[in-house]
């Protein structure tokens, strides 16, 4: 038995982040943003009016300052380090599944995962690839052993799927924090960073991102669904990636018993 029991929430859905991505930034240029791709800001001050960005030795001034930059934070001189503990999550993908599979494996176009500590993830793409996903990464040098669990964690819940191999595998960090809540900090006047979404930020960010602007702009931190903090910390963040690295490591060479790689439908 794959699962004890579910839970089924039908105002659920998937989205696929990098289209809705795409379609956030074609909002915002709508509504008049400019939006400026590979503009890395090194450094951040106030010089007692206004903010002033430095991306590549340019000066940015701005009335308004929010940090958005979640498990991809780069060095930022002027302003702490977002604080969360950084955890690789990665995805497996098939091949197109046919109409009769698609029939009974998630028909409904249905996102689920469970609650395990090292959790996994299961959902359908737009052309029906079903796409398994779990803690640890697939391009590090444990990739072996939780590629190996994807292959066996598809067959112990979908027989009929045993043997499928995946054509599209890829990996990326998460920033977990200790009670798995994000973080909305205080970085000086009129200015927040938020973060620490914990593998739960597609549809989150968006609202924590409206609300903290509602909250910049008009001095409204009620705005928010979260206090604001004046700085946070997370302890032992490397000890912690590690464990989580080495559990998922441990689970997924042990969880499902490997006999199953090799089981076929009968
Ligand atoms: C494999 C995987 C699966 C996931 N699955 C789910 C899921 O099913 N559901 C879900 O809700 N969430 C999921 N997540 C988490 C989700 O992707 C994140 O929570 C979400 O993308 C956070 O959005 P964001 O806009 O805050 O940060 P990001 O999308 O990470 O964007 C931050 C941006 O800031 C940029 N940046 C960083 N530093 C600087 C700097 N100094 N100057 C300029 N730019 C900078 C980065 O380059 C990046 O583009 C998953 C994550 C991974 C890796």
């Amino acid at each position: 038995m794959a699962f004890h029991g579910s839970l089924f929430d039908p105002r659920a859905g998937t989205a696929q982040p990098l289209a809705y991505c795409r379609g956030l930034a074609q909002a915002a240029r709508r509504a008049g943003a400019r939006i400026f791709e590979h503009a890395p800001i090194t450094r951040i001050g106030h010089d007692g009016i206004d903010w002033i960005v430095v991306v590549r030795g340019d000066a940015v001034y701005a009335t308004h300052l929010l940090l958005a930059t979640n498990a991809y934070a780069e060095a930022l001189e002027g302003a702490p380090d977002p604080a969360f503990v950084p955890v690789y999550f990665s995805q497996f993908a098939t091949a197109p599944l046919t109409g009769a599979q698609r029939a009974t494996i998630l028909p409904g176009g249905e996102g689920c995962w469970d609650t395990g500590r090292v959790m996994s993830s299961l959902r359908l793409d737009r052309d029906g690839r079903l796409i398994i996903g779990g803690v640890g990464n697939v391009a590090g040098p444990q990739g072996a052993v939780h590629r190996a669990w994807a292959a066996r964690k598809l067959a112990q819940i979908y027989p009929e799927l045993a043997g499928t191999p995946f054509e599209h595998e890829w990996s990326g960090a998460i920033a977990m924090t200790a009670d798995h809540l994000p973080k909305v900090v205080s970085i000086g006047p009129r200015a927040l960073s938020v973060y620490g979404y914990s593998d739960r930020g597609i549809a989150p960010g968006t609202v924590f991102g409206r609300a903290a602007a509602r909250a910049l702009l008009h001095g409204d931190p009620t705005a928010l669904p979260l206090a604001i903090a004046q700085n946070h910390t997370e302890r032992f963040k490397t000890l912690r990636t590690l464990s989580y690295e080495v559990g998922a490591t441990a689970m997924h060479a042990t969880r499902p018993a490997p006999f199953l790689t090799h089981r076929h439908p009968r």
